[in-house]
């Protein structure tokens, strides 16, 4: 059920061929004219190239397959092959740049292919909005690849983000018409004092969620909507946060759904000596608990610790808390001898 409503929604944003040519032509594209960049004939067959389903239009998934950054130059050219004014209406990356994202696709593909033998998971962080369509783009290539059988490659999904519940459906959508398994790790985000900067500087729409409490309340939707893929399909879920209330939503909901606790599909993540007492009680309770460690020089790690520190809004009651939790065990053990 709630993949259909999920499918309705992505089917909705679709665009017909007339639409495709009018777009086309707002970009300045030009058809049959003095100034060719682009044949009538020529446009029809990129149109085909982008309808996969051959539905005869367009819809998120297939357009979002579509823009690679290597497409441009070269399927694309295949459908239009002449004139070099064509590589200026739609190339982003140069020669240099295509060069330096193989190297990085090689490198991910060696790390994923050592998670792959060595029965691990392989998540892949996300960062600033204005770095994250490429590498979710990379992350969505390699789970095509390596999570045909279980999820191996998670990516990560910012709930602070407006979009990030539609970018959620879009890719579990993807996954199932590709028959790939979903996998996820699910934070509220980390950049926000510089995504809001950022936006205000450039006179764009704040990307992030109001305030606190809607940030909240997304992320458990976000959670849900996972959770009914995790019942469905098999699909991973990480939720990777220090929040007591967000772990107790998620515990009340795989209950609801009949999801065991050590069955190897949901997971908890907290980094290393924080929020320790959450880690210790869903470990007791036979959860799938992962320990983020920082690894590297004092001198790699310390911004990162700092950032997290700062970021970590409840950090501070949970270390009084985690105080008074093992004064209580040290009096206990006193107590019992
Ligand atoms: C294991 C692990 C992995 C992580 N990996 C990533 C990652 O890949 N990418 C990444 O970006 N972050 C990552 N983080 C950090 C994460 O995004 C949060 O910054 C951090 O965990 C604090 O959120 P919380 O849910 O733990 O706690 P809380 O204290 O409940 O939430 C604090 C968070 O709420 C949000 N928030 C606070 N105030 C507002 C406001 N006014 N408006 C909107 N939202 C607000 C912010 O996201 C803030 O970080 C990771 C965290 C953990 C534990």
């Amino acid at each position: 059920m709630a993949s259909k409503c999920a499918e309705g929604r992505i089917m909705n944003r679709r665009i017909a061929r007339d639409s495709f040519f009018d777009g086309l032509l707002k970009i300045g594209v030009r058809f049959s004219i003095s100034m060719v960049t682009l044949t009538e004939k020529e446009a029809d067959a990129i149109f085909d190239m982008i309808d996969i389903n051959k539905s005869s239009d367009i819809d998120i998934i297939e357009w979002s397959q579509f823009l690679t950054p290597q497409l441009e130059l070269t399927k694309l050219f295949q459908a239009s092959p002449k004139g070099s004014s064509r590589k200026a209406v739609i190339s982003v990356l140069n020669d240099r740049e295509l060069e330096q994202m193989d190297n990085m696709r090689k490198r991910l593909h060696t790390l994923a292919k050592r998670a792959m033998e060595q029965n691990v998971r392989l998540m892949v962080d996300a960062e600033q909005t204005y770095f994250q369509p490429a590498i979710s783009r990379l992350t969505l290539d390699m789970q095509r690849l390596y999570n045909k059988e279980k999820p191996i490659i998670l990516n990560t999904y910012q709930c602070y983000l407006k979009d990030s519940y539609n970018c959620v459906e879009t890719d579990m959508e993807l996954a199932r018409r590709e028959r790939f398994k979903f996998g996820a790790k699910v934070v509220r985000g980390a950049y926000m004092e510089q995504e809001r900067a950022r936006a205000q500087e450039m006179n764009y729409e704040d990307p992030i969620h109001p305030d606190y409490e809607v940030t909240c309340e997304n992320y458990d939707r976000v959670v849900n909507l996972i959770l009914n893929e995790v019942k469905r399909s098999g699909a991973n879920l990480v939720v990777a946060s220090h929040n007591e209330e967000s772990v107790r939503n998620t515990l009340q909901r795989m209950k609801e759904l009949s999801i065991l606790h050590g069955e190897g599909t949901v997971y908890f993540a907290q980094l290393l000596g924080m929020c320790d007492q959450v880690s210790f009680m869903l470990g007791r309770h036979g959860c799938n608990v992962y320990k983020y460690v920082p690894y590297g020089s004092v001198s790699d790690v310390l911004p990162y610790l700092s950032r997290r520190a700062a970021e970590n809004r409840g950090l501070l009651d949970g270390v009084f808390k985690e105080r008074s939790l093992l004064w209580s065990e040290l009096k206990r053990r006193f107590r019992e001898g």
